[in-house]
């Protein structure tokens, strides 16, 4: 009898996951993949989306476009797991056997958990990038906030991202002059890297953008315009963009699967979940204390399909590893990015900030639908 392989969630561990797997051992194992909207979203663009340098449409696909034929597409919202009868169970009231379960759900954003923030603009979701991208046009001058609400976040360097390209649109729109810039963030610098932190700090202050650290917020009022910290500052907006805090997916909560904010535990090599053999987690859905990326989700999913090709093919485990390995870009604006490359044996290391690296990032952004969800990148 075939092994029933199920995969929570289509985005980028996911869905390179299915391929892996289908590719290898796809008429050995029955190989379904579960996903809530059946739509894939490419999150990098959002940024992009937001100084209008991106259509919306560009970032979306049908995920059945991007799989294999041997993987079965079940377009449905997983609501509870359960271990013991190794079964999944969907909105539609159905169930799902598995024999081996992958949670590659991603994370959610919760902007109600920072009183006041519900009118927020924010670009970590598609809605959110459009939003935001029209109250730019709109904006004439005054003060914009970017706030970071909590840690982790996906995309470590993205606010900081942001905060360049932004400076770029209001440089093209002959209004920077007219405009404050300012980036609060929960740490004593830009983010969590320390190493690409101390790069791009000089170059926020020689754009004018003003950095305040040790700013946990507490909560917003969006009738004073204000936003405020837990260290009792207070920091005037007329356009507030604030970074969501995260959890991850409900359906962990309630299987009981995670910690107290959803994360999925793992060991941080196997990718095995603490307490059951038989699921994995790769991406964002994990516990492990390593940046929230593309760049994760896309290297674990190697791992944890390797493993799964194996035991499929009868190969003696084990073992494949995640090694901690990181690659992401950081736009810096005025048409340069750096890079962040570490693993968990390797500190970050970050090149000086080049025109090569935004135009790696663009061509990396534009060829995504034919290379990293296909399997067609290492
Ligand atoms: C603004 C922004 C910029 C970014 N820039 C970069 C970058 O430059 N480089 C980089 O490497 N990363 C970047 N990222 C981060 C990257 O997009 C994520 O880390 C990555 O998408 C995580 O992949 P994943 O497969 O774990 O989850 P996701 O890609 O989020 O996919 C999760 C999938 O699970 C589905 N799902 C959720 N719950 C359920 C459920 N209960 N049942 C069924 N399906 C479910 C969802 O519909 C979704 O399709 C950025 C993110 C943002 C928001």
């Amino acid at each position: 009898m075939r092994n029933d392989v199920v995969i929570l969630g289509g985005g980028v561990g996911g869905t390179l996951l299915a391929n892996l797997v289908a590719k290898e051992v796809g008429e050995q194992v029955r190989i379904t993949l579960v996903d809530s909207t059946g739509i894939h979203v490419y999150q990098p663009g959002f940024l992009y989306v937001a100084v209008g340098q991106e259509k919306p449409s560009a970032l979306k696909r049908a995920e059945a476009r991007l799989l294999r034929r041997e993987i079965h597409l079940v377009v449905d919202c997983a609501t509870f797991v359960d271990p013991a009868a190794k079964k999944v169970v969907l909105k539609s009231g159905h169930t799902l056997r598995y024999d081996e379960l992958v949670i590659a759900t991603g994370s959610r954003t919760v902007m109600a958990e920072v009183p006041g923030a519900m009118g927020a603009h924010d670009f970590y979701t598609l809605e959110g990038a459009i939003r935001l991208h029209k109250s730019l046009e709109g904006f004439e001058g005054g003060t914009i906030v970017i706030d970071v609400a909590g840690i982790p976040y996906k995309c470590p360097p993205a606010p900081v991202e942001f905060a360049f390209l932004l400076d770029d649109y209001l440089r093209a729109r002959g209004i920077r002059e007219k405009t404050q810039v300012k980036l609060l963030s929960p740490l004593n610098r830009a983010f969590t890297i320390e190493a690409t932190s101390k790069l791009v700090q000089p170059i926020l202050a020689e754009r004018d953008i003003e950095l305040t650290g040790f700013f946990n917020v507490e909560s917003v009022d969006p009738i004073a315009k204000t936003v405020t910290s837990m260290e009792g500052e207070t920091v005037e907006y007329d356009l507030l963009v604030l970074v969501p805090p995260h959890r991850g997916q409900k359906v962990i909560e309630d299987s009981r699967l995670g910690d107290e904010r959803g994360w999925v535990p793992v060991d941080k090599n196997t990718l095995k979940h603490a307490a059951f053999d038989n699921i994995w987690a790769i991406g964002d859905a994990t516990s492990i204390p390593i940046s929230k990326s593309g760049s994760v989700a896309h290297y674990e999913a190697n791992v944890v399909a390797a493993e799964i090709v194996a035991a499929a093919k009868g190969e003696a485990p084990p073992l494949h590893v995640y090694d901690g390995k990181v690659m992401c870009f950081l736009e810096t604006g005025q048409g340069r990015a750096t890079t962040i490359s570490f693993d968990y044996d390797h500190p970050p290391v970050s090149p000086t900030p080049a025109r090569r690296w935004h135009w790696a990032k663009a061509l990396f952004n534009k060829t995504y639908w034919h290379t990293v969800p296909l399997g067609r990148l290492p």
